[in-house]
């Protein structure tokens, strides 16, 4: 039994090590990020090429079943791994966190509309945390954002006014809470991203009574198995035999 696990998360580092001694697995990152955290066992960084390269890549390596344990945003190689493993009559399962209860927060579809509501709001002072690819869509507002990412947005997507902060998580509530004061923040713009590593800025935003503007996650691919947690993730995995 040979399983590809798409990574790029905490998750699927813990169902790397969770399977690395009884399973013959292979992670699978995107090699978007320098330095990033590595699972346990065999890596392998890079695009696949598309569906293509991706069946092409999964028939090659032998590979038996496929999870899917990427980011809830990383819509794209969600499709692909789906398409794909369809294809194949590949097992396949996807492991996503539970979302975050969005509570008082103004739910969007996009960052493009994220952007629409802090304008239409009159918000001024924002903290953005859609991560690198997102800052695009706010290049044209107004506002000041205090801009949090692992990598540098490209120079040309951000917005007029702002300050970079180059981090990864996790954060911590105290931390939330000081930079939210510190910078004035009032709003604060998020993707629904689920789990503890990051969550700790809603706390805070709401301690506060910041306003948030939560995009929310795209959907999952039509008719794919889909678990919440690594254990449930480790459970199918054995249950393949
Ligand atoms: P995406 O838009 O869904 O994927 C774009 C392309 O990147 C895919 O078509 C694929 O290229 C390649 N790719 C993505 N994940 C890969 C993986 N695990 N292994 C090999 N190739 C991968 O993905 P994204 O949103 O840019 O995210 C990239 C990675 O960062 C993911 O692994 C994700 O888990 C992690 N991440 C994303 C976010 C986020 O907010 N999106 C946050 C934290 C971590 P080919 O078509 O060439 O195969």
């Amino acid at each position: 039994m040979r399983v590809l696990l798409l990574g790029g998360t905490g998750e699927a580092r813990a169902l790397a090590k969770a399977l690395h001694r009884h399973v013959d697995i292979v992670s699978s990152l995107a090699g978007r990020v320098p330095d990033p955290a590595l699972p346990v066992g065999p890596v392998r960084i890079g695009g696949f090429g598309g569906v293509d390269g991706l069946k092409r890549w999964l028939r090659d390596e032998g590979i038996d079943a496929v999870v899917d344990a990427t980011h809830p945003f990383a819509a794209t190689m969600t499709a692909h791994a789906a398409e794909a493993c369809d294809a194949l009559r590949v097992p396949h399962l996807v492991l996503a966190r539970p979302a975050w209860d969005p509570g008082a927060a103004i739910v969007v579809k996009s960052d493009a509309k994220a952007a629409e509501a802090i304008a239409e709001q009159g918000y001024s002072r924002i903290f953005l945390t859609t991560g690198r690819t997102g800052v695009g869509a706010f290049t044209g507002s107004d506002a000041w954002f205090l801009i949090r990412a692992v990598t540098e947005p490209d120079s040309a997507s951000l917005p007029r006014s702002h300050q970079l902060l180059l981090s990864r998580g996790p954060y911590y509530y105290d931390d939330e809470f000081a930079l939210l004061q510190t910078h004035r923040i009032d709003a604060l713009v998020t993707k629904n991203s689920g789990g503890n590593m990051t969550r700790a800025k809603l706390d805070a935003a709401v301690a506060l009574d910041v306003p948030v503007v939560m995009v929310a996650r795209p959907p999952a691919p039509h008719g794919v198995k889909t678990v919440g947690s690594v254990n449930q993730a480790a459970d199918w995995v054995a249950g393949l035999g």
